[in-house]
């Protein structure tokens, strides 16, 4: 004999079908992703759901939905949320890259500056082949990445070759990247990032810059950026950080957000984050917009590991785990027109989802000086729906 309880819940259950009957849902899909914490910050949607992929495209989301479907990922007791957005890699430098990071859970990357005008097809064929959605930032300097610096010859900050590869590879180039470090562009970084804005001016594109450590002072870099444009590496340490001796946030920099430049964490290896910077920076409540790795093939051996890893790291100086969501999904959306239907799990998007753990213990998270810090939550990549299938595991 059923109990009262079962009844009531047999009862519910009769009536959420009834409702999938009624609205004329009641249908085969072809993936159901069932009983995951959805997160999905386009939506201000934190909450226990069902969601339900036909087409390539999310069909439905639903407390509990009874439809059957051909394939069911069980996600009780994980995230799911729209597939990641990283914006600040260097996927393309190897044909293993698009492959690596969908498995975490990246279902859109850019390749920010690998290579220049010289050899931009490389980049652009690796762009090409990926099965996720993967475009190419142009490095301003011709040569690309150059262990002696990109723009330490300011002849290879070459204007015109910048502009004709971009003019043959519109679909693949989305913006312009100047690393403007004392070790890449000398004291040529004020004049690199001026040819770098003339070139995606002229094209009304982005253009990232590599800040830190620059000879000349940030906020005259910063006043040449327009609305659009992105500083990654935002958390990189003084000399010439965003933020003061005394812990106030550049007014440049605060005159460069209000007019809709975007700041990135670029996590990276080398020079980019330092915990102390951190946190003054946090502590003046200037959080990042976007959360990216500076990804390579070497960086599971790093501090990055994977961007799940990245997006772990401010969960402990106070940022909530739907505030760490956004900034790889819906704010990353944001950054680059070519993401423009992504980010999100509203009905009829394309189902990009990625399914995460939220573990809880005891992890260390470093910077880029050998610094750690402890923190008690850590995102984990457990599986990645690309275009409505699921990505085998390897
Ligand atoms: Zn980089």
């Amino acid at each position: 004999m059923l109990s009262r309880r079962a009844f009531l819940s047999g009862a519910a259950a009769a009536i959420a079908g009834r409702a999938v009957r009624v609205a004329g849902q009641a249908r085969t899909f072809d993936l159901m992703i069932k009983g995951g914490r959805v997160i999905d910050p386009s939506a201000r949607l934190d909450g226990i759901r069902d969601v339900a992929i036909a087409g390539g495209r999310i069909t439905a989301i639903n407390a509990n939905l009874t439809a059957s479907a051909a394939e069911t990922i069980d996600a009780r007791g994980k995230l799911v949320v729209p597939g990641l957005l990283d914006i600040h890699t260097h996927v393309a430098r190897s044909a293993d890259g698009p492959p690596l990071v969908l498995q975490d859970g990246v279902t859109g990357w850019i390749d920010a500056g690998s290579q220049g005008a010289d050899h931009i097809a490389d980049t652009i064929a690796v762009a090409r082949s990926s099965a996720q959605q993967g475009r190419v930032l142009i490095n301003i300097g011709r040569a690309g990445i150059l262990p002696e610096g990109d723009t330490m010859d300011l002849a290879r900050a070459d204007v015109s070759a910048a502009k004709e590869a971009i003019s043959k590879n519109r679909d693949f180039i989305v913006g312009v990247k100047a690393r403007l470090s004392r070790d890449v562009a000398g004291a040529n970084d004020y004049e690199v990032l001026r040819r770098a804005q003339e070139v995606a001016s002229s094209f009304s594109l982005p253009v990232m810059i590599h800040m830190g450590q620059t000879i000349s002072p940030l906020p005259k870099l910063v006043d040449l950026l327009k609305r659009g444009d992105i500083v990654t590496h935002m958390f990189a340490p003084p000399p010439n950080s965003i933020i003061d001796d005394s812990g106030r946030i550049l007014p440049a920099v605060l005159a460069a957000r209000q007019r809709g430049v975007w700041f990135d964490v670029g996590n990276g290896m080398t020079g980019h984050l330092r915990w102390d910077t951190v946190d003054a920076i946090v502590k003046a409540r200037f959080w990042p917009d976007t959360f990216s790795t500076d990804w390579n093939t070497n960086s599971r051996q790093t501090g990055v590991i994977d961007l799940p890893n990245c997006m772990s790291k401010l969960l402990g100086y106070g940022m909530t785990v739907p505030e760490a969501v956004a900034r790889v999904t819906v704010n990353a959306s944001r950054t680059f027109p070519v993401f423009k239907d992504r980010g999100t799990l509203k009905v009829g998007a394309p189902a990009d989802v990625a399914v995460l753990e939220l573990r809880e213990g005891t992890f260390e998270f470093l910077d880029n000086f050998n610094g750690k810090i402890t923190g008690r939550q850590r995102f984990f990549p457990s599986a990645t729906v690309l275009a409505g299938k699921r990505i085998a595991r390897t």
